[in-house]
């Protein structure tokens, strides 16, 4: 899962980038409203974490641009303990949803993993297909209830897949769920990884679709 991180205080976005990444999220970071309109307009995102207080162009402005390009990404938006104000407005700006500073980051985190269960339109905590069950709050891996290990990007692309059953998805938008503007990504990255995964899951669970991409079969 690829997430923006709009944060202008250097501290808070180095210990809030630090977290994500620890637990394998691929993260962008920018520290201004236009950066942040920049990434929206140019990169496709799972979640957006939005300061409101940001230098150039107000938290809420860029909420407003990017629901009226009619950009469902889920947001979540930052602000202070005291300021209900703010909270309203980003609700009715078209968040889904807020966090306090400081975070307490386990909220954070849990706040997050909701967030992406509902705009997945899940229900269940799991992912659970074909008897493989993909956990991301414990992250926990099973198929047929025996314990798998995957490794951080074993386990993105198979999150990814499981998301959207029988929708195929291309190697880039693999891609973009997988790697941060930092990252280096040689060019075979994806299929490493897939590789990786029939290894533990078996053969038959991702199935590749000549010229096109990869899909999980929904039944
Ligand atoms: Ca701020």
């Amino acid at each position: 899962m690829r997430l923006l991180l709009v944060e202008d205080d250097a501290m808070i976005g180095e210990t809030v980038l630090q977290v994500l990444r620890a637990e394998h999220y691929a993260v962008d970071w920018v520290r201004d409203g236009n950066m942040a309109e920049e990434a929206l307009r140019t990169e496709s995102y799972d979640l957006v974490l939005l300061d409101l207080g940001l230098p150039r162009r107000s938290g809420l402005e860029v909420l407003r641009a990017l629901r009226a390009r009619r950009n469902v990404v889920p947001v979540l938006v930052a602000t202070a303990r005291d300021a209900v104000g703010d909270r309203i407005a980003g609700l009715d700006a078209g968040a889904d949803d807020y966090v306090v500073k400081p975070f307490d980051i386990d909220e954070l985190l849990a706040r997050i993993r909701a967030l992406l269960r509902r705009s997945a339109g899940r229900a269940e905590p799991a992912f659970e297909h074909r008897g493989v069950s993909l956990n991301p709050a414990t992250r926990e891996a099973t198929l047929h209830g025996e314990p798998v290990s995957l490794s951080a990007r074993e386990w993105a692309v198979l999150e990814a897949l499981l998301a959207r059953p029988g929708v195929v998805l291309s190697r880039t938008q693999l891609e973009e769920k997988l790697f941060s503007w930092k990252d280096d990504i040689s060019s075979n990255a994806v299929e490493v990884y897939i590789h990786g995964v029939r290894k533990k899951l078996g053969a038959n669970l991702i199935q590749t679709v000549r010229g096109l991409g990869y899909l999980i079969p929904k039944q």
